[in-house]
């Protein structure tokens, strides 16, 4: 006789709320039941390893799916651990987890479209069936560990004594006793008149693809193939990620790295590893070598797939990485994360910021290990994907250091088109430099132009090339390298060594004369770290370099920035200098001197990469000099 009983209060309101408010993502009622399904195959099967008995020879563990199109029903049958009549009243009735009642009132008051999360947050599983059935009827037979039956039934001859549950989720459910052959669970959904697609085969296998195709038992179907009826395993069951390192040969890794990141070039690192301790987890994860198709216009796909116990939960889940690791493709499979973990969920949440740190970590040690064991191929990797780390040395304070080794430049020590590290830089340091120095512009032909560089070769001192437009915002924002300070030389407060007192003395009416006459600067001091050139410009030690500068008026066009004054710095050993110094010396009034003055100013600003202000009047003062007027 069948008896009904009511669900408990909570559940018969948690059901409505599931089905209305998850209605656009009913697909997901197949993964809740394969899901259990394996689980309750994983159970039964860790049961038979002490007590071979309870698999009474019923051990070709097997998810089936059966689409029944007469009768509207689908089944997803296993052969798993089963359940008694208790067992099913107490999870097929109720909802055992502590907290409901709060959560059903935060799910009452939130807004409609803010449900999903939270009841994804909460986990649906068995209800999830429906959102697709308006019945739904469970038979299922436990796994019996009770001695063998009196003789005459033979070994694996169990009571073929079931239990039946039927529900249409309104509020109560029947159960009674019913004829079950064999060990396990049949859920048989009668699906909803707009829920029949479920009943077409190749829906049920792109679901089943989507959502479950790592799950290690088979999920089947039968497939009607000339006349004949066969089996058709619907999984690839590959779940790599689970696999023994040692197990998996390159070409897997290659074959799944391309699968998932749709990329045809194989990756250039493959990270494989189990995270045990307080969050558990595997990861499989791959650096590209090539910066991925789907990144090349926008952004579509980022992030790594997540899995909890190899059930897919989502495809893009951007929180496992920080934003500026987006290249790397790969799984994580926790089990520790509760399944159905919502997106919402998924920003917050303790163990996934454990993950993250730990995936993080592990991703800039690979890259660190590969620039030192296989520094040409880190180098094409660079060239490829390096824009990435220098968002992530701008960005990511924690990893800062680590971020800061894996950068690379030119330098005046590299052949052109080489690239060089701080570690390197820092090698080559000769002891009497403590700084490490930069410049930055458009490229190396016109840094490599800059009289600025002429001390720092001469007393070699290496100076990087920061050619990217983002290596300078990164550099400026490391500050320092190993406790050396990173330091743009065309910034004042740079030397290579100091002016003597007796030089100042003797130069500093002519550097009084240029800050007078020359509006445009700021400063006029002595330097000693020029040798062919007479002059140069640089910026104040605290504000933006030129080609900063540069950058941001090419970046905000409509709305142009002042420009700071420079300083103009003068090589007290140029003869130009020199004589300047003298004919001031001997007649201040000296028509010849203010002209002379704006020429070399203007060769600075030239220098730097600049434009002089007033091309014209540059032009004739330079005219009038090659004509040997003596006025100029
Ligand atoms: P969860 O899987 O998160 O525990 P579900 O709502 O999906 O939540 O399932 C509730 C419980 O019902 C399961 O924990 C399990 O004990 C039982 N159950 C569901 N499906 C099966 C099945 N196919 N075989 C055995 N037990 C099952
Ligand atoms: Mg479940």
């Amino acid at each position: 006789m069948a008896e009904t009983m009511q669900f408990k209060t909570e559940l018969k309101q948690l059901l409505n709320l599931i089905i209305h408010s998850l209605y656009s993502h009913k697909d997901i009622f197949l993964r809740e039941l394969i899901s259990n399904a394996s689980d309750a195959i994983d159970r039964v099967r860790f049961q038979g390893l002490t007590d071979a008995s309870v698999l009474e020879d019923n051990s070709d563990w097997k998810i089936k799916l059966i689409p029944n199109a007469a009768e509207g029903t689908l089944t997803i049958s296993d052969n798993g651990v089963g359940m008694s009549r208790e067992t099913i009243v107490e999870h097929l009735g109720t909802i055992a987890r502590s907290g409901t009642r709060e959560f059903l009132d935060s799910l009452r008051a939130a807004d409609a479209k803010d449900r999903p999360e939270l009841i994804g947050q909460f986990g649906v599983g068995f209800y999830a069936s429906f959102m697709v059935a308006d019945r739904v009827k469970v038979v299922s037979r436990m796994a019996e560990t009770s001695p063998l039956p009196a003789s005459g039934e033979g070994p694996g001859l169990r009571g073929t004594t079931g239990v039946k549950w039927v529900s249409e989720g309104q509020g109560d459910f029947t159960i009674e006793p019913c004829t079950k052959p064999t060990r396990g669970t049949d859920v048989i959904l009668h699906l909803r008149d707009d829920c029949k697609d479920f009943l077409n085969q190749n829906r049920l296998h792109q679901l089943v693809k989507k959502y479950s195709d790592f799950v290690e038992h088979p999920i089947v179907m039968d497939i009607e193939n000339d006349g004949t009826t066969v089996e058709d395993v619907l999984n690839a069951r590959k779940a790599i990620w689970l696999r023994n390192k040692n197990e998996i040969s390159e070409e897997e890794y290659t074959e799944f790295y391309k699968h998932l990141a749709h990329d045809m070039n194989p990756p250039a690192r493959t990270i494989h590893y189990k995270a045990e301790g307080q969050i558990e987890f595997k990861a499989l994860l791959y650096v590209p070598a090539k910066k991925p198709f789907d990144m090349m216009w926008g952004e579509s796909k980022k992030g790594l797939h997540l899995y909890i116990q190899r059930v897919f939960i989502l495809d893009d889940c951007e929180t496992l990485l920080p934003p500026y690791l987006r290249f790397v493709r790969g799984v994580v499979d926790s089990p520790t994360l509760p399944l159905n973990v919502s997106r919402e969920i998924l920003q917050q949440s303790a163990p996934l910021e454990k993950i993250k740190s730990n995936l993080t970590s592990k991703v800039l040690n690979t890259l660190e290990e590969m620039k030192r064991n296989d520094f040409e191929k880190y180098v094409d990797f660079y060239r490829e994907l390096g824009v990435f780390l220098r968002e992530g040395a701008y960005q990511d304070f924690e990893n800062k250091k680590k971020l800061a080794e894996l950068l690379l430049f030119e330098s005046t020590k590299t052949d052109a088109g080489k690239l060089t590290s701080f570690a390197d830089y820092a090698e080559r340091m000769p002891g009497d430099q403590t700084d490490v120095y930069y410049l930055a512009g458009e490229s190396r032909e016109v840094l490599e132009q800059s009289p600025l560089l002429e001390s720092f070769k001469a007393k070699g001192w290496e100076v990087l090339f920061l050619t990217d437009p983002a290596d300078e915002f990164v550099v400026d924002s490391l500050h320092e390298y190993k406790g050396k300070h990173l330091k743009a030389i065309d910034k004042a407060g740079v030397e290579t060594g100091a002016v003597s007192d007796e030089v100042k003395a003797r130069f500093q009416p002519l550097c009084d004369y240029f800050k007078e006459k020359l509006a445009d600067i700021a400063d006029a001091r002595l330097t000693n770290r020029l040798k062919e050139s007479a002059v140069c410009l640089v910026a104040d030690e605290h504000a933006l370099s030129a080609s900063m500068e540069r950058l941001m008026q090419r970046m905000q066009r409509d709305r142009p920035m002042p420009v700071a004054k420079r300083i103009l710095e003068v090589n007290p050993d140029h003869p130009l200098v020199q004589a300047l110094e003298k004919m001031l010396a001997d007649d201040k009034n000296d028509p010849r001197l203010e002209k002379r003055a704006r020429l070399l100013y203007d060769q600075a600003v030239i220098l730097e990469g600049s434009k002089v202000k007033d091309p014209l009047a540059f032009a004739q003062r330079l005219n009038e000099l090659l004509l040997g007027s003596a006025t100029v």
